[in-house]
């Protein structure tokens, strides 16, 4: 079959790469410039640093077919993320742990010391947390709270932290321990290379033809059998119910030389500070060693008709929106909505790629039972 897919990124690229593989004709188009959607890395021309074009990408998964499909076509080298956070004028560990709770409060407690005393800090009237705030006052009480999660959530979200949902907040783990991993997953590295070259090597089939800074024209997918849209799911209906609403970032990108920050990611948790986080690129490729060092300043805000969706919002206005697009995309036949765009979720890599696996395996599956192709939608709710 020939088959079209929108968006070189990662769900574009496995989903092309596993098809191909089955003997579909793939063709790719991409509006920008390069592939690899927001996991593109390019080496600064000057420093030869690899700069994470589109903000700090960390793989980490317990998925561990994804972890051995992705090790297939690059080397990983092991990175652990450890993050750090600025706050009223003291530098911490992230996400909250020992060292963390210890520093903060002038203790030298033990791990179930801690535990007892962030429970005296904690709200315990707040049973069944529904909000971020409630979540933090109820798990790490109000001075870790106004600390560390309240001023840098207003800044990322551009909301009160009352208004988002506790389960942003259930993404970060509170330790009692001195583990200053930002992540808890079994699998967790960084392509020695960077991620371009690891998705150049997943579109490297000879049944694949990529199109870079080629946008999809609605017209022609009648020349193709199936479609595949990794695009904004608003956008390919024009927009026609409104726009589905996102947060963008602006990276202030500045060089200097030796070592700025000492760590990939300083946070900062003072609302008065206006962005949200600074990234030392080279800290993410710690086997290279380069003389100067490029870094972004990140400030978060509302998402405008030109500018790059990153984070979708999600909040109860979005959800009936999203609903109502999610009725047209189901009516839509011979086109299958997939990634962070297309189904309107925040998918870190290893889910984008679960899911780009999954599809191609549910297309394939179908396909060898019947010649009509369904929309294949997977409900982003
Ligand atoms: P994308 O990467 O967005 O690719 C979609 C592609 O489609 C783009 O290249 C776009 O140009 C193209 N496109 C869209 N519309 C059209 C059109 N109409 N015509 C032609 N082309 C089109 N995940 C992790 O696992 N670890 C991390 O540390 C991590 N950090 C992140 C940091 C930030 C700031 C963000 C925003 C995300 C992060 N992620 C991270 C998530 C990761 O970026 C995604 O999982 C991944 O990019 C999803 O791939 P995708 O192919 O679905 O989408
Ligand atoms: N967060 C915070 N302070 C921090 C780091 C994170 O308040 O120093 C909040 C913020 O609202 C963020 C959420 O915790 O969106 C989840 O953190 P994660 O690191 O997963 O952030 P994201 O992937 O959203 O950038």
């Amino acid at each position: 079959m020939d088959l079209l897919l929108v968006g070189a990124g990662l769900s574009g690229a496995v989903i092309g790469r596993n098809l191909a593989e089955q003997g579909h004709r793939i063709t790719i188009v991409d509006g920008r410039s390069h592939i690899g959607g927001n996991c593109h890395t390019e080496r600064d021309a000057e420093t030869g640093v690899m700069v994470h074009v589109y903000g700090p990408h960390i793989f980490h998964t317990d998925d561990e077919e994804v972890w051995n499909y992705v090790n297939a076509f690059t080397r990983f080298l092991p990175y652990k993320n450890r993050v750090k956070t600025t706050s009223q004028g003291a530098v911490y560990s992230l996400p909250i742990n020992l060292h963390t709770i210890n520093q903060f409060y002038g203790k030298t407690l033990r791990p179930d010391e801690a535990r007892a005393f962030l429970e005296t800090q904690a709200d315990t009237s707040i049973t069944d947390p529904q909000s971020f705030e409630e979540q933090a006052l109820r798990f790490v009480g109000p001075d870790l709270y106004e600390a560390f999660f309240k001023g840098y959530t207003e800044k990322q979200w551009g909301c009160s932290p009352t208004e988002l949902p506790a389960a942003i907040l259930k993404r970060l783990p509170v330790r009692f321990n001195y583990d200053d991993n930002y992540f808890f997953h079994r699998f967790q590295g960084m392509p020695e290379e960077g991620y371009t070259p690891m998705i150049e090597s997943i579109l490297d089939h000879p049944g694949i033809t990529v199109h870079l800074e080629t946008m999809f024209d609605p017209d022609t997918a009648a020349d193709y059998d199936h479609v595949f849209y990794s695009g904004p799911l608003d956008g390919y209906f024009d927009y026609r119910l409104g726009r589905l609403g996102y947060r963008t970032l602006d990276f202030e990108r500045f060089s200097d030389t030796g070592d700025y920050q000492g760590c990939a990611v300083m946070n900062y948790g003072d609302r008065d500070t206006p962005y949200t986080r600074i990234t030392e690129h080279k800290h993410f490729s710690p086997w290279e060693s380069h003389e100067g060092t490029v870094c972004y300043r990140e400030y978060a805000r509302e998402c405008g008709a030109d500018d790059i969706p990153y984070y979708p919002i999600r909040l109860v206005e979005e959800k009936a929106l999203l609903n109502d697009y999610v009725a047209l995309a189901k009516a839509t036949p011979g086109v299958t909505f997939v990634g962070r765009l297309g189904t309107y979720r925040y998918l870190d890599m290893d889910v984008t790629i679960r899911e780009a696996l999954d599809t191609a395996q549910a297309f394939l599956a179908h396909a060898a039972e019947s010649s009509a192709m369904p929309a294949f939608v997977k409900s982003p709710l």
